[in-house]
């Protein structure tokens, strides 16, 4: 873990540039998975193409459903919370009498104006007449601001 923190993992950035992290062009540091930038620990972790639709969308995913089964469970939508480590993933729609809960369901809005309409997760409660919409993401530190700005614009 400490390695992994203090980005010593023996990349292949990290084993030619003797620890230096910062992006070089050389072709001989490029990651074995995507081939396109150089290998270091933040591009394994959060920046790699190759991962993206895979591993980064697990991760996603794991991620938020601890919060989504929460809320689930707070709304009376569910009545068993699985352990975070639990391979149960949540099913796309949930309803009862006073709420309904979405997972990445797109929206269908009467207009064209709405132009991104696949949220993460959604909860409605009809009761108290709101919305909830709930965006994660999982970015390499230097990226926060950046992620933060598209996923609010979203
Ligand atoms: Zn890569």
């Amino acid at each position: 873990m400490y390695e992994l923190y203090e980005q010593l993992l023996p990349t292949k950035l990290y084993t030619k540039e003797g620890g230096k992290t910062q992006a070089s062009t050389d072709g001989e540091v490029l990651c074995r998975l995507c081939g396109k930038v150089a290998e270091s620990v933040a591009h394994v972790l959060a920046g790699c193409s190759s991962l993206a639709q895979t591993k980064y969308l697990y991760r996603h995913n794991a991620a938020l459903k601890i919060l989504f089964f929460e809320l689930l469970r707070e709304h009376g939508l569910t009545e068993e919370v699985s352990p975070w480590y639990s391979p149960v993933m949540p099913k796309p729609a949930y309803q009862n009498t006073t709420s309904e809960a979405f997972w990445d369901v797109p929206i269908y809005a009467e207009h064209n104006e709405a132009r991104v309409n696949r949220i993460d997760a959604r909860l409605v409660s009809h009761e108290r007449k709101e919305v909830c919409t709930i965006e994660m993401s999982g970015p390499w530190i230097e990226s926060r601001a950046k992620k933060d700005e598209e996923k609010t614009l979203k």
